[in-house]
């Protein structure tokens, strides 16, 4: 039988790119996604056609009921999960702190890390043994930003991968004996979609000489130690937080 991976926001970017090459590795894969359906089933039936087995699901990580229903219907469709890929995320366009209003700031928060938090606590409960599940990985998306923090640009969107940091390290202890490994994955400036929404799609050119490695990174560059992380491999690594940065 094969082993069941859930990527959130799975159908662009740093997510599809991992839904890919674990179904590459034999493992089937659901992707869930908010508004882009149709990336989302394009990249299902791509899956399918080379042989591998997917699944997509429309679910909000900002509202918890979705977020509920989605690991059921993997559940309910797969079984359980050995691998969850807390992917989804959102980024704020530029700006100083000072301009930063409530709205913006919840809806980050709100989305970064409440629906980070929920996507996890979700990913325990399927799991656990102490639970009846199998045990497994949980692989957190990070960022680079946790670090320098991210001034004039988004210390908002920073601040909320600092917080996906700080729960990796808590979580790993606390979901050990039940058999899960828990770690997180700091990407930096990397080829996605994502930078449209900072108001400058031409980011990641703009940036990379910053980059020691004077260019930025691929989603397929991140994929390869996400998807380390989940296999058994990685199997004495937990609690760690992996920069895949290009030396940044
Ligand atoms: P992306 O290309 O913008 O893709 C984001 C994915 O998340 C899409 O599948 C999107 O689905 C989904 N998503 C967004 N909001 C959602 C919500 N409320 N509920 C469910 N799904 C939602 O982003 P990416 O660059 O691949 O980034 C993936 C992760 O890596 C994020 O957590 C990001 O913060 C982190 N990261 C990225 C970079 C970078 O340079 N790209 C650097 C560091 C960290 P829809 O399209 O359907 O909305």
């Amino acid at each position: 039988m094969n082993k069941v991976i859930l990527v959130t926001g799975g159908s662009r970017g740093i997510g599809a790119a991992t839904a890919k090459l674990v179904s590459q590795k034999g493992y089937a894969v659901c992707i869930s996604y908010n508004n882009d359906k149709l990336s989302a089933e394009r990249l299902r039936n791509e899956i399918i056609t080379s042989g591998g087995i997917a699944l997509s699901v429309q679910a909000d990580v900002g509202i918890e009921n979705d977020v509920i229903r989605l690991f059921q219907t993997v559940k309910n469709e797969f079984g359980c999960i050995s691998g969850f890929v807390n992917n989804a995320g959102i980024i704020t366009p530029q700006s100083q702190l000072v301009d930063m209003d409530i709205e913006r700031l919840k809806k980050i928060f709100n989305i970064n890390i409440i629906g980070s938090f929920i996507c996890a606590r979700e990913a325990v409960k399927h799991m656990s043994t102490d639970s009846g599940g199998e045990g497994g990985s949980i692989v957190n998306l990070s960022s680079a930003a946790a670090r320098i923090g991210s001034p004039n640009e988004f210390i908002d969107y920073a601040a909320s991968k600092g917080a996906i940091d700080t729960m990796t390290l808590g979580l790993a202890k606390e979901v050990a004996e039940q058999g899960i490994r828990v770690n997180a994955v700091r990407p930096g400036l990397i080829s996605t979609e994502l930078h449209a929404d900072t108001g400058d799609a031409n980011r990641p050119e703009k940036l990379k000489q910053y980059v020691p490695m004077k260019r930025a990174g691929t989603a397929e560059e991140v994929a390869n130690m996400i998807v380390w992380l989940l296999s058994d491999e990685a199997s004495y690594v937990t609690g760690s937080l992996f920069d895949v940065t290009g030396g940044r």
